[in-house]
């Protein structure tokens, strides 16, 4: 697809210049430019009010250094980011990501993605992200504390409930989400809903830890009653990614009647015939955070092969990616579709390469754009915030239930706003549209700043 209109064309033009060493931020800008076309024709408000040249401009961006010492006593650096993106319609919320492929492009597409994907949920939440190059693979319990502690002692001169609240994702689980929230407390000498995905006994959510998962089955399922009159039952699912969203996506799709046949890391994927048994997942990666190897010497019939982009030559109906971005190009989008897979939804964020998604397109794949299918997460993450001011827990039920209704919305929105501009039936263009106006709207009535 191309950028159509001249004014997107300008202001993309200016973030090659300006940004051409921010690849993934790049091609998470062009992805959506490339579909508000009609939009930025229907509003010329948008461009009198220089609306996406703000758009794609931080509010604030801060690098910083984080120095730990690890157990042998010897001092660490890491580099540390927070990116307040947009808070046109509320506080930054957005996740930390600890992984050595963390730069500042990767901070900056995760929280342009999550400006729009937070709009979607209809909560009232801005778009920021953070995170750091610390690998905590192989480092000690007491060395991720260290780590955690020396992140947040900086962090926490940014942070607040009304300004910014950042929330867990790749690496950053319960537990690094306990340190961090330990050291907030003991630095501010306040309890307060600064992070979310907290324990249960200590303002957690219910259904926070499996809202992305799940979510991610509750907008597939509607995107394919709404377009489609299908669901999962009896549909083979291929999962990749072993972690947080991945674990809870398999639940719920078992739960609805699909059988789920993979699972990966980052060395490699198992295959399972039979379905994946998640007891024993759930046992390696959350038990003792082993590596998913182990699966195929703990059940007899599974396969494990190394490569973790195998994962998509495994012959299913439905790809749910949940691992990391770009993790699906263009000949893996081939495979998959030469072997009968018809939906890709997107549990993690920006899994699919620009070609990858073009190959969706020409062949009909019901494509679910990772912005709107894993709106799940921060959704929650929401209603985390909300039971904080209030000073009070929903049941898991009760908040399972918003969640649901949540993702149904955003399914709805998405085909509404895309039916409204010319592209009917286009989840990722109905998607960035539907994100986009409301916080468009928003800046254009708060005035430029
Ligand atoms: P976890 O850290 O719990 O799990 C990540 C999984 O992906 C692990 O299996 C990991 O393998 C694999 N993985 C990570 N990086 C790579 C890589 N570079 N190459 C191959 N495999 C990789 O993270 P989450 O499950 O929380 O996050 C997964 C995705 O979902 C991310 O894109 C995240 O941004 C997105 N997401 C998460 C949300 C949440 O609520 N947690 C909300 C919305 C989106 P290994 O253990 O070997 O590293």
């Amino acid at each position: 697809m191309a950028i159509t209109n001249e004014y997107l064309q300008r202001v993309y033009a200016q973030a090659e210049k300006r940004d051409g060493d921010q690849p993934e931020f790049l091609q998470a800008v062009r992805e959506v430019f490339e579909t508000l076309g009609p939009v930025v024709e229907a509003n010329p408000q948008y461009e009198a009010n220089g609306i996406l040249e703000r758009f794609i401009e931080p509010e604030r961006a801060v690098k910083f250094r984080v120095c730990w010492v690890d157990d042998e006593g010897k001092v660490q650096v890491n580099r540390g980011y927070r990116i307040q993106f947009n808070s046109a319609i509320g506080p930054y919320k957005g996740g930390l990501r600890f992984h050595p492929t963390v730069t500042e492009s990767v901070v900056k597409f995760l929280g342009f993605e999550q400006i729009l994907k937070n709009s979607l949920t209809t909560l009232p939440m801005g778009g920021g992200k953070g995170g750091s190059d610390f690998d905590p693979k192989g480092k000690s319990d007491a060395e991720v504390m260290r780590f955690c502690q020396a992140f947040m002692t900086e962090l926490q001169r940014h942070i607040g409930q009304f300004t910014d609240v950042p929330a867990g994702d790749i690496n950053v689980g319960a537990r690094e989400i306990g340190y961090l929230f330990g050291q907030y407390k003991r630095i501010r000498d306040e309890f307060t809903g600064v992070l979310t995905g907290k324990g249960l006994e200590w303002g957690g959510s219910l259904a926070r830890t499996e809202a992305t998962g799940y979510g991610l089955c509750y907008y597939t399922a509607e995107a394919l009653d709404k377009l489609r009159g299908d669901s999962f039952e009896g549909k083979t699912v291929a999962i990749s990614g072993s972690g947080n969203v991945a674990i809870f996506a398999t639940e719920k799709a078992q739960a609805l009647g699909a059988k789920v046949v993979t699972a990966s890391d980052s060395n490699g994927y198992i295959y399972d015939p039979n379905g994946i048994q998640l007891d024993v997942v759930k046992d390696i990666k959350l038990g003792h955070r082993g590596r998913i190897k182990e699966y195929a010497d703990r059940v007899p019939g599974s396969e494990y092969h190394e490569g973790f982009t195998g994962v998509w030559t495994v012959p299913c109906d439905i790809a749910l990616p949940c691992a990391t971005q770009n993790e699906i190009d263009e000949e893996s989008a081939k495979t998959l579709v030469k072997n009968g897979c018809t939906v890709v939804c997107e549990g993690a964020n920006m899994p699919s390469t620009p070609e990858a998604i073009a190959v969706y397109q020409a062949n009909g794949v019901l494509y679910g754009p990772a912005k709107a299918a894993n709106a799940g997460g921060v959704a929650v993450s929401g209603l985390e915030m909300s039971q904080n001011s209030y000073r009070l827990s929903w049941t898991f039920e009760e908040t399972d239930e918003k969640l649901h209704d949540i993702m149904k919305d955003i399914v709805a929105s998405s085909l509404e706003a895309a039916e409204k501009y010319g592209k009917k039936g286009d989840l990722m263009a109905g998607a960035n549209i539907a994100g986009f106006i409301k916080v468009a709207d928003s800046m254009v009535a708060q005035g430029a700043y």
